[in-house]
C-alpha cells in the first residue's frame, strides 16, 4: 500500500516517486543514481584515460546503501571500491563477484583467511600487517594482492616512512605478496592552497622509491581536483560521488544526489508569545502557524540545526516555498513556521524537503557547523529510502 497525496501538496516531490513511498514512511531520502553516475563519470573524465577512477563506499556509501552504490557505479564503469571495514567489503563482493575491493581498515589481527575467502584486499598500513599478510601467503603458496599504505603526514594509518625498507631493500619485505597499489591519503585536500598537500605529495614520492615499483593513488576527492600531479595511477574519490563539497573555495563541481523529505504530522496556530520546543528557545513575536515534521535528530536532521531566539534555523520547502526551522530539533520531530505560506500546502500530511536543490547538503552542514561526510553518514535507518535510475524509481 502507498499513500496517496492531493497533487496540491507534493510539490516538487512528483507523483512516480511517490508511488514508491509505503504508507508508513514519514521521511523519505531520495537518491539519485543518475546524479550519483554523473558525478562518478565526471570524475573519471578529470583525471583522463590513463588514470583509474575508484569509488569509496565506506560506511554504508556514507549512509547511501552499498549495494546499490556499488552496482550504480559498477554500471557506469567503476571497477575498483575500497570499503572500511571487512564487512563492507563482504557486501560489496556478494554484488559485484568481478570488482576489485579493498579494505580500508587495514588486516586485522588473524583475519587474512577472510580476506582472501572473499577475494579482498587489506590495505597494509603496518610493517606487522605486510608480515602476516606475508606469511598468510607464503603459507597458501599463493602471492595474493594487497595494498601498502604509507603515512606522508597523516599519523593516522599508514607506514611510517622511516619504518620502510631501505632504498633496494624492498625487494625482500615484500616479496610474498603482489603489492597491486601503493597508497597514501592527504590530510588538507580540502583546502587546495595548504602547502601540507604538496609536501605530502613529495613524501609519497620519496616513499614509493623504497616500495615495490606498483601503481600508486595518493588523491580523495579534494587532491582529485588538486590537478594531474596529485592524481597517480589511481584516484578514490567519495564524496565527490555523493555531491557534497571536496574543496573550500569555488562552486561545487558535482551534482546533488540526495533529497530529504519528510511529513507534516500536525498544524496548529500558536499565539505571540508563546514558545516552541525544549528549552523554550524560540519565542513567536507574532501569531504564529506551527508545522510539526516527522524526523528529528535521530533521523539524522543534526540539532546543530536548530532555531531558537538568536539564531534562525535553516530552511525547509513545501512545494518549492521557503518554511524556517524553529526551535530545538528534538529526537523525532521538528518544527517548522508556514505563517506565510497558503494554508492548504501546509497540511496534515504533506511532504516537505529539508534537504535538497535548494536548500543543499552543504547548506545545512555549514549552518550546523559540520561537513557532508557527517550528515550523510548519519541519516538513520528509519529514513525510508528510495533509488532513482533512469529517471524512476526502482
Ligand atoms: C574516505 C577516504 C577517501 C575518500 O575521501 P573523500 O574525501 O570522501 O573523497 C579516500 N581515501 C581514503 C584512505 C579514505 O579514508
Amino acid at each position: 500500500m502507498t499513500s496517496r497525496l492531493p497533487e496540491a501538496v507534493t510539490g516538487q516531490f512528483q507523483d512516480i516517486r511517490q508511488s514508491q513511498i509505503p504508507v508508513d514512511a514519514r521521511a523519505v531520502l531520495e537518491i539519485d543514481l543518475d546524479a550519483l553516475r554523473a558525478n562518478w563519470a565526471k570524475l573519471n573524465a578529470t583525471v583522463g584515460p590513463n588514470v583509474e577512477c575508484a569509488g569509496v563506499v565506506k560506511a554504508e556509501a556514507y549512509g547511501l546503501g552499498l549495494e546499490e552504490i556499488a552496482t550504480a557505479l559498477t554500471h557506469e564503469g567503476c571497477e575498483t571500491f575500497f570499503a572500511a571495514t571487512l564487512h563492507e567489503a563482504r557486501k560489496v563482493r556478494r554484488v559485484q563477484p568481478g570488482a576489485r575491493i579493498y579494505v580500508l581498515d587495514g588486516l586485522l589481527p588473524e583475519a587474512a583467511a577472510h580476506y582472501a575467502g572473499f577475494d579482498l584486499r587489506p590495505v597494509l598500513s603496518s610493517m606487522l600487517e605486510v608480515d602476516e599478510w606475508s606469511a598468510f601467503c607464503r603459507d597458501e603458496g599463493r602471492r595474493r594482492p594487497a595494498a601498502v599504505q604509507v603515512d606522508t603526514g597523516m599519523n593516522r594509518l599508514g607506514i611510517p616512512i622511516d619504518e620502510l625498507p631501505a632504498i633496494g631493500g624492498s625487494q625482500a619485505a615484500f616479496a610474498d605478496f603482489e603489492v597491486s597499489l601503493v597508497m597514501s591519503h592527504l590530510a588538507c585536500a580540502d583546502t587546495p592552497a595548504n602547502p601540507m598537500n604538496a609536501r605530502q605529495k613529495q613524501a609519497f614520492d620519496e616513499a614509493r622509491k623504497r616500495l615495490p615499483d606498483a601503481p600508486a593513488s595518493l588523491a580523495n576527492s579534494g587532491g582529485t581536483f588538486l590537478g594531474p600531479d596529485f592524481h597517480y595511477d589511481l584516484v578514490r574519490p567519495g564524496i565527490s560521488l555523493y555531491g557534497g563539497r571536496a574543496f573550500e573555495g569555488g562552486p561545487n563541481p558535482v551534482q546533488p544526489v540526495v533529497r530529504l523529505n519528510a511529513r507534516i504530522l500536525q498544524v496548529r496556530d500558536v499565539a505571540a508569545g508563546q514558545s516552541i520546543g525544549y528549552g523554550a528557545a524560540y519565542t513567536l513575536t507574532k501569531p504564529s502557524r506551527i508545522a510539526t515534521i516527522a524526523c528529528g535528530y535521530a533521523d539524522g536532521f543534526l540539532r546543530a540545526l536548530s532555531g531558537d531566539d538568536v539564531r534562525p534555523g535553516p530552511l525547509g520547502h513545501i512545494s518549492g516555498l521557503p518554511v524556517q526551522v524553529v526551535g530545538r530539533v528534538s529526537m523525532d520531530l521538528l518544527t517548522l513556521d508556514v505563517t506565510n505560506i497558503p494554508p492548504d500546502l501546509a497540511v496534515r500530511g504533506a511532504w516537505v524537503e529539508i534537504m535538497g536543490d535548494q536548500v543543499t547538503l552543504d547548506d545545512l552542514t555549514d549552518q550546523a557547523g559540520t561537513i557532508g561526510y557527517e550528515l550523510l553518514t548519519r541519516l538513520g535507518s528509519r529514513v525510508h529510502r528510495i533509488y532513482i535510475e533512469d529517471g524512476k524509481p526502482h
